[in-house]
């Protein structure tokens, strides 16, 4: 998206909870600097309020990619208020999912008259009110821009409500997962796990640990056919972002240490249990 507008994408570290660390933000911060994106990763805030904070200080626009946190909540309030875009996704593998959609939430209802327009063609007035505006000449309309064909439909929106009526019912049942996960690893030294913000009550899109053998360990897990991911490998470390590596030591390091365990809804106390045994095995020091 970054590169779409050929702007230039400067990377900045994480902290512990594998979400941006403000002062590595703020060493990178130039007077070229025009925004700074933060991604609250597997549903985490992180240190999304002192984000907040800087970017004010600076007058940049700051977009926050919310798509792990459908659900989330900072100070009992679902996130996103305090950034000028918060961007989710529905798609499949999310916590409320569709099929493949997702929302923007502006905090300037202007970004989101122009949001709306481009997303349809750069046309003034989208299908809805040229069929149901009464009275105000509603076949007529304007191309005013070079727009997009990037608007949902009514089928992924018509799933998404019905979603939406599951999604904290949902988010509870994988804390607590997590709170049986952390159980199962109590005590053991091999295992860390990234901190969550104490006022945030994380969606939980996500279950990380981190252990120094990761792979090993995947590979024990495979075996035992738990299917664990990653999210995410180092960007610096693919060819397009090349020129970065090197400039983000924790995310990198991180990026070699981190698992994603299963926290689906259909896993139970016993199947937690399970994948901690195994993971406790084979973890090395
Ligand atoms: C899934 C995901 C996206 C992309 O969402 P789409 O709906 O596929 O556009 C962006 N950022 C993060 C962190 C994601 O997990």
């Amino acid at each position: 998206m970054i590169l779409y507008e050929r702007l230039r994408l400067v990377f900045a570290d994480v902290d512990d909870s594998l979400c941006l660390d403000p002062d590595s933000v703020a060493e990178r911060i130039t007077p070229r600097t025009r925004a700074v994106v933060f991604v609250g990763l597997g549903g985490n805030c992180g240190q999304y309020a002192r984000i907040v904070e800087l970017c004010r200080m600076h007058g940049l626009a700051l977009v926050l990619d919310a798509a792990h946190m459908a659900g989330t909540r900072l100070d009992g309030r679902h996130v996103g208020l305090q950034a000028n875009a918060a961007v989710y996704s529905f798609n499949a593998v999310k916590n409320l999912p569709t099929a493949d959609s997702g929302m923007i939430c502006f905090r300037d209802g202007d970004d989101d008259a122009r949001a709306g327009k481009l997303s349809c063609l750069g046309i003034n007035k989208d299908t809805y009110s040229r069929t149901t505006a009464e009275g105000s000449y509603e076949w007529r309309y304007d191309v005013e821009d070079v727009g997009y064909k990037y608007y949902g439909n009514s089928i992924m929106a018509a799933i998404a409500l019905v979603q939406l009526r599951y999604l904290d019912h949902d988010n509870a049942y994988r804390r607590q997962l997590v709170v049986w996960y952390e159980k199962g690893f109590a005590g053991a030294k091999t295992i860390s796990m990234p901190p969550i913000t104490s006022n945030c009550e994380s969606s939980r899109h996500l279950f990380q640990i981190r252990v120094r053998n990761r792979d090993d360990v995947m590979l024990a897990l495979r075996q035992h056919q738990i299917y664990a991911g990653v999210h995410y490998n180092d960007n610096t470390d693919y060819r397009m972002y090349a020129y970065g590596n090197g400039t983000c030591p924790r995310a990198h390091r991180a990026s070699r240490e981190i698992i994603s365990l299963p926290i689906h809804l259909s896993l139970n106390y016993a199947d937690v249990l399970q994948v901690c045994e195994l993971i406790k095995r084979h973890a090395r020091i």
